[in-house]
């Protein structure tokens, strides 16, 4: 018998019909949602507003081979070396591949890339990229510009109905374990049941699993915390990326602002409080080397040095350079006196992006009949180990418009649904949530080891068992009932994985 996190009576809950319903109105969701045939209704759900989703804070760029001197084969090279080897092939293939066609579509409904002063697109190189493959968008606002000419189409079309406010609690299965619904809960803590035979889950990353993070506030993996209750295989589940630099500074609180790489793409260097520029000595790409070992460097030479962060210098560029080039990142940082043709960005690293998720297929379909995903959510097999910087853009893409296209019009069922709870939940949640943030900050961070992961299992159970079986009578006991089952689903899977590979560290490898 499946679990619920909702509890009491179906049959009281208001219900509305829709053919598919998209959880999650960032780049994935929306995309997806644009390339569903217009004869189908089709409802988007977000949680907290058009502006509540880690595609607006993108800021590098999108991925993809457009340049005489890059080819698909290097692109496909580059994603499978940083994977770590446990890419699935195929699924890299479709993305390179069928990428060029879907940037080619975002260009046809709106989206204006950067161009060079002969018309050309311009495109800049990321770390661990071989060739300059990334699209940009005023600089360095890709995802924001990408997200509001999506917006705007979707206002556009009648078929497509946005939903803003409501939280996915639960996808309802009937007896042949096929989505027959959702159930979706206001921000006053009501329910309202949405029937439909196709949903795919859009919901982004964990980042709000961990205690600093750049992921947007509402993103505490609810998607695949859903698809796990609803009987879906999730896979790699260990591999989390941190990015190695996030703004740190006293004024700051909250979401932790990310320094894009493409600032050492254009010639940063990561420097201690003695000026030197210690990435040199640790790769042959230095401060270009993948983002879990330019991670592991700053831990390292934080603890050796016993500093709080280290440094990011881009001061040999121009103010008009930096300007012009990195617009967002320069208005932010002088928000802190922080004027980065002249000073060092202080930075630390946080939590950002999720390799892992809800296990589909080249076409987005999960392993319950009529549930897809796609995007931060979905583990298509493309990242593997670790995600190649500006892949991820491009997996929304690809893998929302293959998963929208294979949807077909399914008779809806009768949802096999029972449970009615009337136990109350009896814990704190503010603590709840802090001790979760801050355990698998701890114990399954950057660096992990079995004792400590063990003992965050059993945190992580106790709370999960305390909160499963309740009336959750609002999204924060929801999400926070998502957050624990997110941490033992990561816990469980960097437990199992003995080795150190890719975004996944453990000290007590040998
Ligand atoms: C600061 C930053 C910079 C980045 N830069 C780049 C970059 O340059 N290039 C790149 O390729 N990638 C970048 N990434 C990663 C990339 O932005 C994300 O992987 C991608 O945008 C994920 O898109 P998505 O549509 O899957 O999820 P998101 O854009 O995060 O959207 C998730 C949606 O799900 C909704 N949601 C969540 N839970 C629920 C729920 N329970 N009920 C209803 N709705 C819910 C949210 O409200 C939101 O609408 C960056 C990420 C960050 C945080």
């Amino acid at each position: 018998m499946r679990t619920y996190a909702f509890n009491e009576d179906l049959s009281c809950v208001p219900s509305k019909d829709f053919d598919v319903v998209i959880i999650g109105a960032g780049i994935a969701g929306i995309y997806s949602a644009l390339n569903l045939d217009a004869g189908l209704r089709c409802a988007i759900i977000n949680k907290r507003g058009s502006n509540d989703s880690n595609s607006i804070f993108a800021q590098g760029g999108i991925a993809s081979v457009i340049s005489m001197e890059d080819s698909v084969e290097k692109h496909i090279e580059d994603t499978l070396v940083a994977g770590a080897g446990l890419c699935d092939i195929k699924a890299v293939e479709i993305l390179v591949e069928e990428g060029p066609e879907d940037i080619s579509h975002l260009m046809k409904l709106g989206v204006a890339f950067d161009t060079d002063e002969s018309g050309k697109l311009s495109i800049t190189r990321e770390g661990a990229h071989s060739c300059n493959r990334i699209l940009h968008c005023h600089g360095d606002a890709t995802g924001f510009h990408v997200t509001k000419v999506l917006q705007n189409c979707l206002a556009k079309r009648k078929n497509l109905h946005p939903m803003e406010g409501f939280a996915l609690a639960d996808i309802l299965t009937d007896c042949n374990h096929s989505v027959c619904g959702v159930i979706l809960q206001d921000s006053d803590g009501k329910y309202l049941r949405i029937n439909t035979a196709n949903v795919i889950l859009a919901t982004g990353g964990i980042g709000r699993v961990y205690r600093n993070s750049t992921n947007a506030i509402s993103l505490t993996g609810d998607g695949i915390a859903a698809a796990i209750r609803a009987g879906a295989q999730v896979a790699n589940m260990e591999f989390v990326q941190f990015h190695p630099t996030a703004l740190i500074h006293p004024g700051l609180s909250g979401r932790y602002f990310l320094i894009s790489e493409a600032l050492r793409g254009e010639g940063a260097i990561l420097r201690n409080r003695k000026w030197e520029a210690f990435m040199k000595d640790v790769h042959p790409l230095a401060d270009l080397a993948p983002r879990d070992i330019v991670s592991r460097a700053i831990i390292s030479e934080m603890k050796k040095h016993n500093l709080p962060n280290v440094y990011l210098d881009i001061t040999q560029k121009s103010r008009e350079f930096l300007q012009k080039r990195f617009p967002t990142i320069y208005g932010e940082c002088m928000k802190y006196d922080i004027d980065i043709a002249i000073n060092w960005i202080p930075v630390i690293p946080v939590q950002h992006y999720f390799m892992g998720g809800i296990k589909t297929d080249t076409d987005g379909r999960t392993t319950v009949s009529g549930l897809y995903a796609c995007g931060e959510n979905a583990s298509t097999g493309v990242h593997g180990a670790n995600r190649l910087a500006s892949n991820s853009l491009l997996e929304c893409l690809v893998f929302g418009r293959r998963a929208a296209r294979d949807i077909n019009i399914r008779t809806a069922k009768q949802p096999d649904f029972c449970p009615i709870s009337k136990r109350e939940n009896e814990l704190d949640i503010s603590t709840v949530r802090f001790n979760i943030r801050d355990t698998m900050t701890k114990q399954c961070g950057i660096i992990r080891n079995g004792g400590d992961m063990q003992k965050a299992l059993a945190v992580m159970q106790d709370y999960y068992d305390k909160l499963s079986g309740v009336v959750l009578t609002n999204v924060t006991e929801t999400e926070t009932l998502n957050m624990s089952t997110v941490a033992i689903a990561v816990i469980n899977a960097a437990i199992a994985r003995k080795k150190s590979i890719g975004a996944h560290f453990r000290s007590d490898d040998n």
